[in-house]
């Protein structure tokens, strides 16, 4: 082949200056499910499980070799929103499923005895009496996730990329994977996209929001670990369990879905982190630690919002207006409202179930970070609590669309609910 393009002759299938290469290809259904979660963070996770318990026939699909999201990739160790960080902070926003996981992560030791400012929990954490935050051991989150879905009987994919849908017409009927395995479909009645970034929903021809197009953007962060960090420094500065913390490291800007923007963005941080941490080698008592971990992926924070039936906006999340259709609710502050960290006066804003169903797209129910809002209430409601709450709520929605063949729009909102309050979802109903 190299020979060929360096004489000059044309190479069969890719002629010289052709602007695309015409792939055709035929790919074989290797199984088929009732629900397919796309995506095993900690939305995925939870909508595995609560999709898998409302009686659907459950496969979670996820490109890395386990499960857990930006939480444990990324390296994001405290889950965040199970309450309003500051007063009105009575109601725990976030219950049911996801607080059974939490309980889980304690089970294996995976919580910290003091949350990030050094306090004692005034919370009983293994009761499902969660507070704001939770930090914990990104180990144990993988364990525990892997935990819940094996008890619930969810089937599991590692190693799988998904790489757009199967479509007929508008209609999601599956995914397309590509792994060591080659490339291959896996029909579904139903797909949630728990991807984080909206690939499948992108995809399949839903409309988008994204910071190219609003303007604003949270950026990316490249999270650390390090060992050996003496007592007498506290959480210094990060998310501190035993000897080892995590920490927030270099940040990048631009795209985050831009394969060439992401490689400068490893890179650089990865470069810049290196030099940090010599500098801290130089601070006396710190001579001895050690970088232990970085995430497998730099964390980026914001890319594409799914247009919905319904987009939440800013001056609802601030208001605290209520919907009937309420599914879970964020009570997470804006870290970066205005340039300042903005906390709601309300214990938490309702997000309605429309925000989970995507605009031109059927059979596919959105969950995470990618749900239908503007980029105040995502700012909040992208914290990992409340993405586990819309990822519970994505779940049973898609499971009652699978079982009974009602299409996500059209779905009983109200037995969605019900079915939630079943589960010990916090619907404030
Ligand atoms: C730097 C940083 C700091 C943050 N700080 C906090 C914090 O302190 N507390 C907090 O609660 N939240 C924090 N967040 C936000 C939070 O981590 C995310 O918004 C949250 O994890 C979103 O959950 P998700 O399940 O929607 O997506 P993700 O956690 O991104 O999970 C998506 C999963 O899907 C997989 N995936 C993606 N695409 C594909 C594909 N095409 N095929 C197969 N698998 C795929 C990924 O590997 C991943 O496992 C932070 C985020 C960043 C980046």
């Amino acid at each position: 082949m190299a020979g060929a393009a360096a004489s000059g002759a044309a190479v069969a299938g890719a002629p010289q200056n052709a602007k695309a290469y015409r792939e055709t290809m035929e790919t074989p259904i290797v199984a088929r499910h009732q629900v397919i979660v796309a995506g095993g963070g900690p939305s995925g996770v939870i909508a595995a499980v609560a999709a898998a318990r409302s009686g659907a026939d459950t496969l979670l699909i996820e490109r890395y070799s386990f499960l857990g999201g930006n939480g444990t990739a990324g390296l994001m160790t405290c889950y965040n929103g199970f309450r309003n960080q500051r007063a009105p902070e009575t109601l725990q926003t976030v219950k049911g499923i996801p607080a059974e996981y939490i309980a889980e992560l304690v089970r294996l030791g995976g919580v910290a005895e003091r949350d990030n400012y050094e306090r004692n929990f005034t919370h009983d954490v293994a009761k499902g009496d969660i507070p704001y935050t939770v930090p914990f051991d990104p180990e144990a989150a993988k364990m525990a996730s892997l935990n819940l879905i094996r008890k619930e009987g969810v089937k599991l994919r590692l190693h799988s990329w998904v790489v757009g849908p199967m479509l007929d017409g508008a209609r999601v009927t599956g995914v397309v994977v590509e792994s060591k395995s080659g490339r291959q479909a896996i029909a579904a009645d139903i797909v949630i996209d728990c991807t984080g970034d909206g690939d499948i929903a992108a995809r399949a021809g839903a409309p988008f929001m994204s910071p190219a197009t609003t303007g604003d953007r949270m950026p990316m962060s490249l999270m650390y670990r390090i060992g050996g960090v003496p007592a007498a420094e506290g959480a210094f500065g990060g998310i501190r369990i035993r000897d080892r913390v995590v920490r927030w490291g270099p940040g990048f800007g631009g795209d985050g879905l831009d394969v060439e923007n992401l490689t400068r963005a490893e890179v650089e941080t990865r470069v810049k982190l290196w030099e940090q941490i010599e500098q801290l080698r130089k601070k006396p008592g710190m001579e001895s630690i050690a970088l232990l971990d970085t995430p497998m992926s730099i964390g980026v924070r914001e890319t594409r919002r799914i247009e919905g039936e319904y987009t939440l906006t800013e001056k609802e999340a601030i208001a605290g207006t209520r919907f009937p259709d309420v599914i879970a609710i964020s009570s997470n502050p804006m870290p970066s409202y205005k340039g300042k960290r903005y906390f709601f006066q309300h214990e938490g804003f309702d997000i309605p179930y429309r925000a989970l169903v995507p605009k031109k797209v059927e059979g596919l129910v959105l969950s995470g970070r990618c749900i239908s809002c503007e980029q105040g209430p995502f700012q909040s409601a992208r914290s990992m609590a409340p993405a586990m709450a819309v990822g519970h709520a994505s779940g049973c929605a898609a499971a009652m669309a699978a079982t009974t063949g009602v299409p996500p729009r059209k779905l009983s909102v109200k037995a969605l609910q019900k079915l939630l309050v079943s589960q010990k979802a916090e619907l404030r109903m």
